[in-house]
């Protein structure tokens, strides 16, 4: 990092702090691979923080002191709003999301939103009314992994990129993409057509990694797959080459690739740790875990590879790469896995043991402390209520909700207006069994409409149902509003 940019953010981090001494403010992450459940969660959470939801394990709203919670306008003029509004319209069918409630527009690019609690501290000569802000920021799960390219230049990322990709289990997948690097000739000029035939076909590699769960982890670039607003731009125009000259001609197409590859770095994966990651105090990472368990033993070594590597990016030993450049000052990080509304509440405390075990491998392999993290199960919107429902003579503990309109099961299929219910199947008791079978989990989803929003008697919405997102507030806010 040069002089004058280490500089800024000490100047920065100076004013921020300042603005903490008159307002104390608390920076919240909220990350987690695509489709992870993002969106919902951020806009769940402002509701029910807003409308004084049911949270009896969120102390500082079970006690009553929580006065007022509001919405205020954010620190960073630069960075998108989280539209908070348009997602909430969207979940409960309001406004000009239209009038059928379906599930908001996931998460693209880093966007971020202020809210202030107004609370009664609990003691103290401080007693009295406190105000917290809390910035929401949230990005996608995908830019973290992009950390260790900071330390790697253009031809060890391409040598390591290409080695992983020879092997099994990448190799099917990637055998397009080989393809063409063995067509090309690094020194051969450079052209704007090879180098985006290239990156096209290296984007869609990394994409059927991901769409076949067989890697979502270690290999970056992360942009590639969650681009923001570069989608196109030349810094996100290259590839790994094979057998690369040591020193490149100015005008060939290893040259040209380095470059593109320097700038991803400077202009992109640098400004966004030092800028967005850095000024984080906490952080939850939410975790599809429920689908890697269905996809199988693959899908689950590889969310593993996955959490430590997030891991690695918030604990700061002395020799990591983020204390070198930059000290991360976040505390607390919180692994939770969502979508706990398809499992039946039995099941809860088995898929957070899961979460336990994975988050507890990630972190003996991620080097360094710092951060404590906890784990979580939790459904930020609850889409479905427990039935038992006969099967032969016995009763079974099933979920009821509304599919969306398409799903099927056996020979049904729904029509987005019917409940239906099903049995989901049962996580194992043992979670080292889970990560270390050899089969997938025989479990049964099916993806289910937000459930109908309810209103008071003047119009009012109700706040949405959930599943713990209580106890993930509490460990998130809990401390900062005693
Ligand atoms: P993002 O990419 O991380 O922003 O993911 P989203 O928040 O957009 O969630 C992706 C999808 O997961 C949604 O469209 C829903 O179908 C589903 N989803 C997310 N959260 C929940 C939840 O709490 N319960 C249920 N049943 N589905 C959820």
């Amino acid at each position: 990092m040069s002089i004058t940019a280490d500089f800024s953010l000490a100047l920065r981090s100076l004013a921020s702090y300042a603005g903490g001494l008159v307002n104390p403010t608390l920076r919240l992450g909220v990350t987690g691979l695509s489709r992870s459940g993002k969106t919902v969660f951020i806009t769940a959470l402002v509701h029910a923080l807003m409308e004084g939801g049911r949270l009896p394990m969120f102390e500082a709203l079970a006690e009553g002191r929580i006065r007022k919670v509001s919405l205020a306008a954010q620190p960073d003029d630069v960075v998108p709003r989280f539209p908070y509004e348009d997602h909430l319209a969207a979940l409960t069918g309001q406004g000009s999301a239209g009038k059928e409630r379906h599930w908001p527009q996931s998460t693209r690019r880093i966007s971020e939103l202020r809210l202030v609690i107004e609370y009664e501290s609990k003691a103290g000569w401080l007693a009295g009314i406190s105000t917290l802000a809390v910035d929401i920021v949230d990005y996608p799960g995908e830019w973290l992994l992009d950390l260790p390219l900071l330390d790697k230049s253009y031809a060890q990322w391409s040598r390591e990129t290409l080695t992983l990709a020879r092997v099994v289990p990448r190799a099917p997948l990637a055998k397009d993409y080989l393809a063409l690097v063995n067509a090309v000739d690094p020194a051969q000029l450079a052209e704007e057509t090879t180098a985006r035939q290239l990156s096209e076909s290296f984007t869609a590699f990394l994409r059927s990694c991901r769409d076949e769960h067989v890697s979502l982890s270690s290999l970056p670039p992360g942009r590639f797959l969650m681009p923001g607003d570069l989608e196109g731009s030349p810094a996100l125009t290259f590839a790994p080459l094979a057998t690369l000259a040591d020193a490149p001609a100015a005008a060939s197409l290893q040259a040209m690739m380095e470059r593109r590859y320097e700038a991803y770095k400077t202009h992109i994966v640098r400004p966004f740790f030092r800028d967005h990651f850095a000024r984080l105090d906490r952080q939850i990472v939410l975790i599809d875990a429920l689908t890697a368990l269905n996809a199988g033993p693959s899908a689950v070594a590889d969310l593993e590879a996955a959490l430590g590597d997030v891991l690695k990016a918030f604990r700061t030993g002395r020799n990591s790469l983020l204390a070198q450049l930059f000290a991360p000052r976040i505390d607390r990080v919180l692994f939770a896995a969502t979508k706990a509304d398809h499992l039946h509440h039995t099941n809860h405390d088995r898929l957070e043991a899961i979460v336990r075990a994975l988050a507890e491998r990630a972190a003996s392999r991620a080097e360094g402390a710092g951060a404590s993290v906890d784990v979580a199960a939790l459904a930020a919107v609850r889409a479905t209520r427990e039935v038992s429902a006969k099967q032969g003579r016995v009763m079974v503990p099933c979920i009821a909700g509304v599919p969306l309109k398409g799903e099927t099961l056996g020979t049904d299929i729904f029509d987005g207006i019917a409940e239906a219910a099903l049995f989901p199947g049962d996580l194992p008791d043992d979670a080292a069994m889970v990560l270390d079978g050899e089969k997938p989990l025989a479990l049964r989803f099916l993806r289910f409409r937000p459930p109908v929003a309810e209103r008071h008697a003047d119009g009012r919405l109700k706040p949405l149902p959930h599943i713990r997102l209580d106890r993930t507030l509490e460990f998130l806010l809990g401390d900062r509003l005693r």
